[in-house]
Parts: structure tokens; C-alpha cells; sequence
């Protein structure tokens, strides 16, 4: 087990990463995006983070003993993908429940660890078009592969319904909530067990500092977004700020 991961650090306890179970949590380092409204910049490159033996976070895993399962964000989890692949077997083997976090840009190591993974947690960032998914990505070199990218793994999910499968999409007032794109990309995505509107924060560090400028959006623009993500998939819930997450 010789093969490492760049991590920034873990979470222990948290009880708002897996419905129902304590989970730790694991912020890895490097993602090949470069969203504007990025809340943790700094894990966008490896360089930030410090490399450890997965078995440290097996380690790590085992010494919680109140913790049942186990959420693996970032950064873009996959940008490490056969490590990331090889953790979630493992922690698998040791009985935990694995979430992913990703953002859908390397569907090949998504099939790889679906076998292993309990729960995904898909960022659909804007509708499925390239120029708009190129801009709220900050995707300068060819939008077209990450675009492919993202539906290949859509496709992934949709065909694995033994895996809980989250979308999500982040609402910044002037580039997602409107309601045409909320139902183009629901539209898009009506095999998800669960899809979250979440509330843009710009109260954090940001890649874009012109970003800090933008407002989030209110509660009630979530609930009205939340209807129409409603008429495609069943099961919406709104996550803000100050209430977490609220089915709707
Ligand atoms: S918000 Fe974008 S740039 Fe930041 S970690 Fe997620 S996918 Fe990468």
C-alpha cells in the first residue's frame, strides 16, 4: 500500500456530510477546474496540500471509532484517481460507508471506484453547454472535452442505481438562478435519487475576488428554483448557509 494521496486535512464527527452517520472527512488537493466562485482555492493545486501512505487515512478512519463513513472531497477527488480508487476499496473493505464528492471530469476513475462507493455527490455547475459550463468553470482549453467529461459521467450514474446519487448545483445570482437553467440541467438529470440547490456563499476566500462582490441568494429564490427543479426529479432539497439542508 505503498501509493500516496495530497490531502490539506480531515474532518472528524461531522454529521453533515452522510444522511444519518458520522462521517470523516477528507480534503485531497488538486483539481483540474478553476471555478471563479471557488471556495477553497488553495486546494486547486497539490502543491498546497502534503502527500500521505493511504494507509494513514486508513489509520486515521479506524482510530474514530464513532465514525461510519467516510467523505472524500476536495479539490477534485479523481485528480488523484487510482489512489482515490484504492482508498475507496479499502475503506470499503473495513465496512465504512464511502461518498464522493466530484465534479464529473474524469468519468473513467468514477467507473473504476463505483463498485466501492455508496453515495456520489455530483456538481452539475450550469447547463450542459459548453461555453456556459467553460465560463462557470473557468475552462479556457477545450470546453468540449470537459463537457463530454461531465455527460459521460452523468451517464455513469445513471446507470448505477445501487449508488445514492446526489447532483447539486451551486445558485450565483446572475449565472444560475434563473429559472430556464435550473430546469435545463433538472431536465438532465431526472434519474438522481436526490438534487440540491445550494446557496452561493461569498463570505469565504474565492479564486475570483470579483466574485466576493455577488450577493447570495435568497431563501425564497431557492424555494422557487426548488419548484422547478421539481417537475423532473422527486427528491429536491435547498442547502443554505445558516439551515443546512431542507427538503422541499
Ligand atoms: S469549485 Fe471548481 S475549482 Fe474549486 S475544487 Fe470544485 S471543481 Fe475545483
Amino acid at each position: 500500500m505503498a501509493m500516496q494521496l495530497y490531502h490539506s486535512s480531515i474532518l472528524d464527527g461531522s454529521t453533515d456530510h452522510y444522511p444519518g452517520k458520522v462521517c470523516t472527512v477528507i480534503f485531497l488537493g488538486g483539481c483540474p477546474l478553476r471555478c471563479p466562485w471557488c471556495y477553497v482555492p488553495a486546494l486547486m493545486e497539490r502543491k498546497n496540500t502534503k502527500p500521505e501512505d493511504l494507509s494513514f487515512f486508513l489509520d486515521h478512519y479506524r482510530r474514530q471509532p464513532s465514525s461510519q463513513a467516510v467523505c472524500i472531497t476536495g479539490g477534485e477527488p479523481f485528480d488523484q484517481a487510482a489512489a482515490v480508487v484504492d482508498l475507496c476499496k479499502f475503506l470499503k473493505q473495513d465496512g465504512a460507508k464511502v461518498k464522493v464528492e466530484t465534479c464529473g471530469y474524469f468519468p473513467d476513475a468514477l467507473a473504476k471506484a463505483l463498485p466501492y462507493i455508496d453515495y456520489v455527490a455530483l456538481d452539475v455547475k450550469a447547463r450542459l453547454d459548453a461555453g456556459q459550463y467553460s465560463q462557470m468553470t473557468g475552462t479556457k482549453s477545450n470546453p468540449l472535452n470537459l463537457m463530454t467529461s461531465v455527460i459521460r459521467s452523468m451517464d455513469l450514474l445513471k446507470k448505477a442505481p445501487r449508488v445514492f446519487r446526489e447532483v447539486r448545483t451551486t445558485v450565483i445570482p446572475g449565472f444560475t438562478d434563473d429559472p430556464e437553467t435550473i430546469a435545463a440541467i433538472t431536465k438532465e438529470c431526472s434519474w438522481a435519487d436526490l438534487y440540491v440547490l445550494q446557496q452561493f456563499r461569498s463570505d469565504l476566500e474565492m479564486n475570483d475576488p470579483l466574485f466576493l462582490g455577488i450577493a447570495p441568494p435568497s431563501k425564497g429564490r431557492l424555494l422557487e428554483l426548488a419548484e422547478v427543479a421539481k417537475k423532473n426529479v422527486p427528491a429536491v432539497a435547498i442547502r443554505t448557509t445558516d439551515e443546512g439542508e431542507t427538503r422541499v
